[in-house]
């Protein structure tokens, strides 16, 4: 019983989370009461349309962003600032420090945390740059990498100091179709290889149904639970199934903006 009840402990609980920016002169909602668990090891995607909050959202597991309503919790503690067991990757190329080398970069926040010695993060951080696959980049500056090559720096300075959850940002979202998918291939392999728990945003429906073990879909702004997709396969046999599956998440998140439009349109 009790080994049932820890099993079932979520590793990182949202609850009823409501985020708000305040301006002097406008207070806009970006999420209202919103909640999910995540568990260890699951691939879970906070899926919708662009302004939906799913960058708040993550900004405020991160602990960079204080709910007015609402709690978030990791590891059973109140998550109230940013910390070394959440770890952030954004959509962003320049998230590299230019003066230092991919292997400084990956050792940076290791040793910057105190979690290392400058020996043993420069170990830790070339076993993480072989996981993906850049170890001939090791000493190479960031200017000479290609927006691919340097989202695979971020991943692995990320999963370097091994997080209790991965947060990703619309990671591949600025690369071009052919290394986005490569790059989500990479990441799976990666996940079969290590199992680390990753909360991944996108506004992409194919992305998310690649990518994610579970999926929680949000509204238009502001954003709200319209439904969690759980037990989705890890990989669609076919791209009918596929289709399926898409078409069926862009009813359900686009219904209300597709009857709109057709009005519009007349
Ligand atoms: P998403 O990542 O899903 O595109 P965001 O979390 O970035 O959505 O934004 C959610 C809402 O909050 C949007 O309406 C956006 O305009 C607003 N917003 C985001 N950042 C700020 C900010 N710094 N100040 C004011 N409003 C913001
Ligand atoms: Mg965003």
């Amino acid at each position: 019983m009790h080994q049932e009840l820890q099993a079932l402990q979520p590793l990182l609980e949202v609850k009823g989370v409501t985020l708000q920016y305040k301006t002097s002169e406008l207070l806009v909602t970006a999420t209202y009461r919103v909640d999910f668990n995540v568990y260890n090891s699951e691939r879970f995607v906070l899926l919708g349309p662009s302004g939906c909050g799913k960058s708040s959202l993550l900004k405020a597991v991160g602990g960079y962003m204080p709910p007015v309503e609402g709690t978030i919790t990791l590891n059973n503690e109140r998550v109230t600032k940013p910390g070394p067991d959440r770890m952030m990757v954004f959509q962003e190329f320049d998230q590299l420090l230019p003066w230092k080398t991919v292997v400084e970069n990956v050792m940076f926040p290791l040793v910057a945390s105190g979690k290392m010695r400058p020996t043993a993060a420069r170990t830790q951080a070339l076993y993480y740059i072989d996981k993906v696959n850049l170890t001939k980049f090791a000493d190479n500056y960031p200017h000479t990498l290609s927006g691919g090559m340097k989202q695979r720096v971020s991943i692995a300075r990320g999963m370097a100091m091994e997080p209790s959850i991965l947060l990703m940002d619309e990671p591949f979202a600025a690369l071009d179709a052919l290394t986005r998918r490569k790059m989500q291939d990479e990441l799976l392999q990666l996940w079969d290889d290590t199992h680390f728990t990753v909360l991944f945003v996108t506004h992409s429906i194919a992305e998310a149904i690649k990518i994610g073990s579970r999926i929680l879909l949000l509204t238009p702004h502001p954003g709200q639970v319209k439904a969690e997709l759980n037990s989705l396969p890890r990989a669609l046999q076919n791209t009918a199934e596929q289709q399926v599956l898409e078409d069926k998440i862009n009813n359900m998140l686009f219904i209300e903006q597709q009857a709109t439009a057709e009005v519009f349109h007349g």
